[in-house]
């Protein structure tokens, strides 16, 4: 198994419970000890919830035997049944398997826009989470101190690219983070804090439909977030942003969310893709490679529920989770040599947390927005936590904040040099497929 991500854990836990030991040795690669559970990592940056409660330990299980191989694949030679690991030590070491799942889920989508991998910062991982919140704090301690109108306004300039889920709830959360921290800032004007989303297309979230879609976009409005739809990010800077409209918003602070990319471990299989997923078959087998199958946002899984002709699942934990489960079912099946099924879902709809009791969600098609989205959104999320642990962080985490709020320190995890998109996300780690077929080559010769 690679990843321990919804797909990932999901599947391997269904493995764990329905295989005997007799039966099959599991192993799973994957660069940290917990699950992250994405759909809250907002709630980090805005400190709603501490990194710990959505960090869910892959350890804390019953029934728990599969042996954690601590690092990164970074690569596939599927001929020879062999993946190639980079340990978190940096050591390079290969695992032979007989069965093969990918589920390394997709990191940050960029283009090819000046500037914007080396300025820009993304809500993939839990360590951009903590950067963005230690981040945005160091803005206003920065412009409180400083002298200069001009510095001062741009450190409280903000802009978010990314009008999905992802980015208009990180605009949300983290602009509630500075309407309540700037009260600790005599010194001061809130009027001057600006926020700013930015989305190339002409709507926000549109698979929420327009109703609410609207009702999102007037929640924003409300409070002050400027909202440009048509619009996108020409070119990156360290002190501003210019938008394709022409603008140029002086800005210490980029944060990208336009889209995810399959992770790059798919590229050195050289298999057949499809808008940069791996192409796997209804039952999640990877046609041409034998005993590998794959899921997740790496897979390009088509999607039997939708009307539309070759339509494939959109990247959500919703369905990467599910999809665990059949694949799980199937790779029984296949060691049983018993016929597979295919994956089927229909989606289940969007919650969308604004923070406080801002929310619209559309569950089973209800649309709902206010007070009733909001506990529908975070009901959700709570009873998709995997762990008893981890629901009592959560609820603990958000009662607290009800209460007593945010104290807006600062923890240091911001560096004077920060990483930069690739780094944080490591997408420069792997190999290219010539590379792991020397690899490989290699390994033979010397065996
Ligand atoms: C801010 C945000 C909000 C979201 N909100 C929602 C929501 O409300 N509802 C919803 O359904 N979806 C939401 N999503 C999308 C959802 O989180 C993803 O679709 C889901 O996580 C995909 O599951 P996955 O298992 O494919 O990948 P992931 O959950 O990302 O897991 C991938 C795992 O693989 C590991 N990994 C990566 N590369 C390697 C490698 N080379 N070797 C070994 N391991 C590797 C990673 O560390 C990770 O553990 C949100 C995403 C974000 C970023």
């Amino acid at each position: 198994m690679v990843g321990a991500g919804f797909a990932g854990v999901e599947c391997v836990r269904r493995l764990e419970r329905r295989l005997s030991p007799a039966e099959a040795e599991i192993a799973m690669v994957t660069p940290n000890s917990y699950q992250l559970y994405l759909p809250l990592l907002p709630q980090v940056a805005s400190g709603v919830l501490t990194p710990q409660s959505v960090a869910i330990s892959l350890r804390r299980s019953r029934r728990y035997r599969t042996r954690i191989i601590p690092g990164g694949a970074i690569g596939v030679d599927t001929r020879a049944k062999i993946c190639i690991i980079r340990k978190i030590t940096g050591e390079v070491t290969e695992q032979a398997y007989d069965h093969l799942v990918l589920a390394p889920g997709s990191i940050t989508r960029t283009y090819d826009i000046p500037g914007l991998t080396e300025h820009a910062r993304g809500m993939k991982t839990l360590a951009e989470a903590m950067y963005l919140r230690d981040h945005v704090i160091a803005q206003l301690d920065l412009a409180d101190a400083s002298e200069d109108e001009a510095e001062r306004a741009a450190r409280l300039c903000f802009v978010v690219v990314g009008g999905g889920y992802a980015g208009t709830e990180t605009a949300a959360c983290l602009q509630r983070l500075t309407h309540h921290a700037v009260k600790r800032y005599p010194r001061l004007d809130p009027r001057q804090i600006r926020w700013h989303l930015v989305d190339l297309a002409p709507k926000l979230m549109p698979e929420l439909g327009d109703a609410l879609g609207k009702a999102a976009l007037e929640i924003l409005r409300r409070r002050g977030i400027e909202v440009s739809l048509g619009v996108s990010v020409a070119k990156a800077g360290a002190t501003e942003v210019t938008l394709t409209d022409g603008r140029v918003l002086p800005t210490r602070t980029l944060i990208w969310t336009a889209g995810v990319a399959a992770s790059p471990l798919i590229g050195t299989l050289g298999a057949e893709t499809a808008r940069g997923r791996l192409v796997v078959t209804p039952e999640l087998t990877v046609p041409g490679a034998s005993g590998v199958f794959a899921l997740g946002d790496a897979a390009a899984v088509p999607d039997l529920a939708s009307q539309e002709e070759g339509a494939i699942c959109p990247p959500t934990a919703q369905h990467a989770q599910r999809q665990g489960r059949t694949l799980a079912d199937n790779l029984i099946a296949t060691l049983r040599h018993e016929p597979l099924s295919p994956y089927v879902h229909k989606d289940l709809g969007l919650v969308v947390d604004l923070g406080g009791t801002d929310a619209v969600s559309k569950p089973l098609g209800v649309p709902l927005r206010g007070l009733p989205a909001q506990v529908v959104a975070r009901g959700y999320h709570w009873s998709a936590l995997r762990t008893n642990v981890a629901k009592t962080r959560v609820l603990t985490n958000w009662m607290l904040n009800a209460l007593a709020g945010d104290d807006f320190v600062r923890t240091g995890y911001r560096s004077s040099k920060p990483p930069t998109l690739r780094e944080f996300e490591y997408t420069d780690a792997y190999l290219t497929p010539d590379q792991v077929r020397a690899h490989t080559a290699a390994l033979r010769v010397a065996g």
